[in-house]
């Protein structure tokens, strides 16, 4: 039998990693979901046979049509189109909640630590803690679920943290607000391949949350991986402070 992975996202970075890794697979059929089925990325996954369709996270009616007769979903919420923790639970709430009444097999969520539930309160990131209250909600009304938390990707280096050109106007400075603390990182492209493995094997994987890096670097040497692969001089800013990189809202 024909086996339906709902994948939302599925126009965005890591969305669009699973899609395509499931459709390079086979094993399942992707249903792409997408609040615009006319955006160029949507147009692109149904040039490519890719059923696409119409369906909003603040929408129940929407959400319940997209994930009717599907296996399982992979589902990715965006804190960073509103900045709101609250509306992120919302979210991840209610596709709990459909994916309990719709009886789905497997759901591979995009979640993250609880920071502030983690260090008692000391701490509190909201973009991280939201993913971890949704985390805990999928399993307390037994949705077979699986959590894939992602470390910083790689593709930030592009965006948001692009070096930037020194004063001196031949070297570059990168500037994540690590100091010297260590920081996970893998490229969002690889996390289909991950979905893949784990939406195949349903007994081992849920239940599990799984943190996923591919390397564990200083910001030196991140710098020092860039200054090799593009023969320029990049070097670490050593910021630290990580307030002044969140009010211009960092995208991890
Ligand atoms: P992205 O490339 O900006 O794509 C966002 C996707 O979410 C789009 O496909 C969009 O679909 C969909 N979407 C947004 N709101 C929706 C809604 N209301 N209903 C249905 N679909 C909706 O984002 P991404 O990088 O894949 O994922 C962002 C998430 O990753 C954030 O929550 C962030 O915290 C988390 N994360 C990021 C990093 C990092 O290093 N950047 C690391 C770990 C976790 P349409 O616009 O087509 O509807």
């Amino acid at each position: 039998m024909t086996k339906i992975i709902a994948v939302f996202g599925a126009t965005g970075a890591q969305g669009g990693s699973v899609a395509k890794a499931l459709l390079e697979d086979g094993t399942f059929v992707v249903r792409a979901v997408t609040r615009d089925t006319s955006k160029p990325a949507a147009v692109k996954l149904k040039e490519a046979g890719v059923e696409v369709v119409a369906a909003d996270l603040d929408d129940k009616k929407s959400l319940e049509a997209a994930l009717s007769g599907v296996y399982g979903a992979f589902v990715v919420t965006n804190f960073w189109e509103h900045f709101s923790k609250d509306k992120e639970i919302a979210q991840g709430k209610l596709i709990a909640d459909i994916s309990k009444s719709l009886g789905l097999k497997h759901v591979v969520f995009s979640g993250l630590e609880d920071v502030k539930k983690q260090t008692g309160g000391k701490l509190e990131v909201l973009h991280f803690d939201g993913k971890g209250e949704v985390e805990v909600y999928f399993r307390s009304i037994g949705v077979p679920m699986t959590s894939v938390r992602l470390p910083s990707y790689y593709e930030n280096i592009l965006t948001f943290f692009r070096p930037k050109k020194s004063d001196d106007g031949k070297t570059y400075t990168l500037s994540i607000p690590m100091g010297d603390v260590l920081l996970d990182g893998m490229s969002v492209a690889d996390l289909g391949h991950v979905v893949v493995s784990i939406l195949k094997s349903p007994s081992e994987y849920a239940g599990k949350d799984i943190g996923l890096s591919t390397d564990k670097l200083t910001v030196e040497q991140y710098a020092a991986i860039l200054s090799k692969a593009t023969g320029k001089t990049i070097k670490d800013a050593k910021v630290s402070n990580i307030r002044c990189m969140l009010r211009q809202g960092a995208p991890f």
